[in-house]
């Protein structure tokens, strides 16, 4: 993970929130080559999940809603995790972390190890971020920056459904920001307090919520699959009995394999006609789809896909990342498939003379035209500039060098297999295209 962290860092990848102040606890912020990472995933899923479906719709639902929301949902009175706090050194933990977990206190060992630790009992701890509406800090204006999208979606099924003129089974996805409290944030972007999540609630019959809820369980791998991800770092983790969350009828977290173990990546969750009956209940407004086909009325079942975007790039960036040797050099690749990758293609003159600049530079303009996300460098020998691209994840590398001034072709360089072609100047941008 150090590698990760630190090539990240270095390529302006993510940095460390308010970095100048000392930092930001898992808190981080997306740089340059970060913030096209992150948003290419959250673009496959939502051409995937959107615009390539007929029974999916978008919305974006505010981050703060109304309380009641998060009493109807349970979110208050139940969105915990177990704190165990060691009244000796201070530190926090979750008590079910507490296997993985390792004291403050040198030599490092597990919570409650040292003679003098006192761990006490674990105390529920709420995970959501409280704040006020409007000028007055009292109890009456208390909301929540709201720690799941999918509330957003239930509370506007009805507008959705009819305004769409969708009928169900049909589906609702929003990506957006959710704030939860953990008690022990880490893992670099793993787990943070702050983060984006991709989340679709599909609306479906009851009695056929089992079969859909195989069907995205099927469709959220064979996604993780195409944006490049090894079928062989993933696996599904079935939630027991105890495992199980409040609403949910069946659950399996979709898991990729870290470094620092086995962790979920995404979740598919049934979570019945829960949460649409406890908003209808709290709020005392019907929310029972009538079938404009025959007439029948009933509270949907809903079958959830939840990831977090953030999540998902940390996964693109471990599974991509590779050290090798070419040629009797090192060099570090950021694996990543090209529609993930933040720069598509980078232009280099092989030297700064006979004019192999400007050509260079027109190539990049002809790039830049077609919105194809992409870097000039004519700095260093042309192994370094190979290896910067390399590490940034860039696919291709085009060189203009002394034979594109006779026959107007380039070579353009794979970053996995390094086999270069030659193709005509006017046929790069196509060329990339066809790739993309
Ligand atoms: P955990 O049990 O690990 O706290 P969860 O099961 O509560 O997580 P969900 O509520 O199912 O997680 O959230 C859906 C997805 O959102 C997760 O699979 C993960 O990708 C992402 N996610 C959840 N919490 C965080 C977080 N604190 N930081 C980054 N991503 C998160």
């Amino acid at each position: 993970m150090e590698k990760i962290v630190s090539l990240c860092k270095r390529r302006g990848f993510v940095f460390q929130s308010s970095e100048i102040y000392g930092g930001a606890a898992s808190v981080w912020d997306y740089g340059p080559l970060g913030v096209e990472l992150r948003k290419n995933v959250a673009d496959a899923w939502w051409s995937a999940m959107v615009h390539g479906r007929d029974d999916i719709e978008g919305l974006d639902a505010g981050i703060l809603m109304h309380p009641r929301v998060w009493e109807a949902s349970g979110h208050v009175s139940g969105f915990t995790d177990p704190l165990l706090e060691c009244k000796t050194c201070k530190k926090r933990w979750r008590a079910d972390h507490i296997e993985q977990a390792s004291c403050a206190r040198k030599p490092s060992v597990a919570p409650g190890a040292h003679g003098d630790c006192d761990l006490g009992e674990p105390r529920l701890f709420n995970l959501m971020f409280k704040t006020f509406m409007g000028p007055v800090e009292e109890d009456a204006s208390v909301v929540y920056l709201r720690p799941e999208t999918a509330q957003g979606s239930y509370v506007n099924f009805l507008n959705v459904q009819q305004t769409s003129r969708q009928r169900v089974p049909f589906g609702i996805a929003q990506l957006g920001k959710a704030f939860r409290n953990e008690i022990t944030p880490g893992n670099f972007i793993f787990r943070t307090r702050e983060f984006e999540q991709a989340e679709m609630q599909f609306f479906v019959k009851p009695g056929s919520d089992d079969e859909w809820f195989d069907y995205w369980l099927d469709q959220r791998i064979a996604w993780h699959h195409e944006i490049g991800i090894r079928p062989e770092k993933l696996r599904q983790h079935a939630h027991g009995p105890n495992e199980l969350a409040h609403y949910a009828k069946t659950a399996v977290d979709i898991e990729y394999e870290f470094p620092f173990g086995w962790q979920e990546l995404e979740g598919v969750h049934n979570r019945t006609d829960f949460d649409l009956s406890r908003h209808q209940e709290f709020s005392g407004k019907r929310l029972i789809y009538i079938d404009p086909a025959g007439g029948e009325r009933y509270l949907p079942y809903v079958v959830e896909t939840a990831m977090g975007v953030g999540r998902s790039a940390l996964v693109a960036l471990v599974d991509g990342y590779r050290e090798e040797e070419v040629g009797g050099q090192q060099r570090v690749v950021l694996g990543l498939s090209p529609r993930l990758a933040p720069i598509k293609a980078a232009v280099f003159p092989l030297m700064k003379k006979l004019g192999l600049p400007e050509i260079a530079t027109g190539l990049l303009g002809d790039l830049r035209r077609a919105r194809i996300p992409a870097d000039y460098d004519q700095a260093g020998s042309i192994g370094r500039r190979y290896r910067r691209q390399d590490e940034a994840g860039t696919p291709w590398c085009i060189t203009i060098d002394g034979q594109t001034r006779d026959d107007d072709s380039v070579t353009i360089r794979d970053r996995d297999t390094l086999e270069q072609v030659r193709v005509g100047l006017d046929h790069v941008v196509s060329w990339i295209r066809e790739r993309l």
